[in-house]
């Protein structure tokens, strides 16, 4: 069955072309983030209007990519939530639209689901161009992707830009909460302290380069690799929600701290004999407190990584689980994948994550997850409406 998909829930306009929930036609992502790196996050009216310019020119250059026709086309899927309300419109609208013209049946999708659904794409040979950011070794753990269908019972951990949850999916779109943040988003999380540290938008890529490079140069200059910023995790004994407000603010203080420090041409920063080693090592980078934001950053990564990896772990010995699945944006990020298959690899359990391009935000996933809501002939009326806070669809028990 091929499925049109479409993606409009915030500053990405997608549409891709999947056949039975795997197969890759076509997958065209227009990103906005050059638009909104101005503004240091996404500006929802902005948002909107650029959703309604690539929209269409997106759609067509998918079925070009896919050298399909739109006979071949069997049923049109769009996002309906959750999202910002006036992107999420765009998508679903035109969504609609072209499933009446065409006389196909509609789909809306739940953006979260769809996430998780990334799983079941297989990867394109031609589509797998590394991220700049992941060269230098990082894309080693790339290879743990395996392609396949995920095996049920399964844990998923979505690590998103505005969700982070702990799922135990039983079957497909089956969905039971074990746990979920109680403050802010991993995602949204990163985000806010590369704010903080100065390090731009979109957050997660940002920290990752930065604690990367950080850690490089302490390796150039033979200092150990060990990072002196210890920060707080939140840990909720007894539950598998997450927190991660505290470890934002404790990294606003530190960050003031050592603009504090540089300004008063303190030493950077006070706490302990490595890091009085690393200020006087006296390298351009150094002086200007590049390692020590670059450190922060893999202080922060290390701390939220930390807590995401050993909740999931415990969550799928609790389950008895054997497959562990990651979604969403953050699931791009190596620390977390590495750190993950520390956890589960002993234990025999397989971890598995969409390649990076599916990941963030794109309309291959919202196909493929509609593709399992028609196996059972699933449809959705054309006066389906935009749910900006809809959740996953959970099971009560
Ligand atoms: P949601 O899916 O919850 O509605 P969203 O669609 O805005 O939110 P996604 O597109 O799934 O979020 O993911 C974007 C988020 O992923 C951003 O917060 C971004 O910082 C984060 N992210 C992207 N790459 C990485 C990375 N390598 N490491 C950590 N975080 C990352
Ligand atoms: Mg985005
Ligand atoms: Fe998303």
């Amino acid at each position: 069955m091929l499925v049109l998909g479409i993606e409009s829930s915030c500053d990405e306009t997608g549409a891709a072309i999947v056949k039975d929930g795997r197969y890759l036609l076509a997958n065209v992502v227009a990103s906005q983030t050059e638009i909104h790196e101005r503004y240091g996050g996404v500006v929802p009216e902005v948002a909107s209007r650029q959703q309604l310019a690539a929209i269409l020119p997106v759609i067509e250059t998918a079925l070009q990519q896919a050298h399909c026709r739109w006979e071949d086309i069997e049923t049109v899927a769009a996002t309906y939530g959750p999202g910002l309300a006036g992107s999420l419109l765009v998508g679903l609208t035109v969504g609609k639209t072209l499933a009446l013209a065409r006389d196909l049946p509609f789909l809306g999708v739940n953006h979260l689901e769809a996430h998780i659904y990334a799983n079941w794409l297989r990867p394109t040979p031609d589509a797998a161009t590394p991220d700049a950011d992941l060269q230098s070794g990082a894309n080693e753990t790339e290879c743990a992707y395996l392609p396949g269908d995920p095996l049920f019972p399964l844990i998923c951990l979505v690590v998103s830009g505005a969700h982070s949850e702990l799922v135990l999916m039983r079957d497909h779109t089956d969905y039971l909460l074990l746990g979920r943040t109680r403050d802010d988003a991993a995602g949204e999380a990163f985000d806010k302290v590369a704010r903080i540290l100065g390090l731009g938008y979109p957050g997660g890529p940002a920290i990752q380069r930065a604690a990367r490079l950080a850690e490089e140069e302490l390796r150039q200059q033979r200092l150990p690799v060990r990072n002196p910023y210890r920060l707080p995790r939140a840990w909720l004994r007894g539950t598998y929600d997450f927190s991660f407000s505290g470890l934002k603010t404790a990294m606003l203080h530190l960050a003031e701290g050592l603009v504090a420090d540089q300004q008063s041409g303190r030493p950077l920063p006070s706490g302990g004999r490595q890091v009085s080693r690393y200020t006087t090592m006296g390298s351009e980078a150094a002086r200007r407190g590049q390692v020590h934001i670059g450190l922060l950053a893999a202080g922060f990564q290390e701390a939220i990584v930390d807590v995401l990896a050993v909740k999931t772990r415990m969550a799928a010995q609790e389950y008895h689980v054997r497959q562990v699945l990651l979604a969403g944006g953050v699931a791009a990020n190596v620390a977390l994948r590495a750190r993950l298959e520390e956890e589960l690899t002993p234990l025999g359990i397989r971890l598995q994550y969409p390649p990076i391009e599916f990941c963030t935000d794109n309309a291959a996933m919202v196909a493929a997850a509609a593709f399992f809501h028609r196996l059972h002939g699933e449809e959705h009326d054309l006066d389906l409406d935009v749910e900006p806070n809809l959740s996953l669809p959970f099971r009560q028990e």
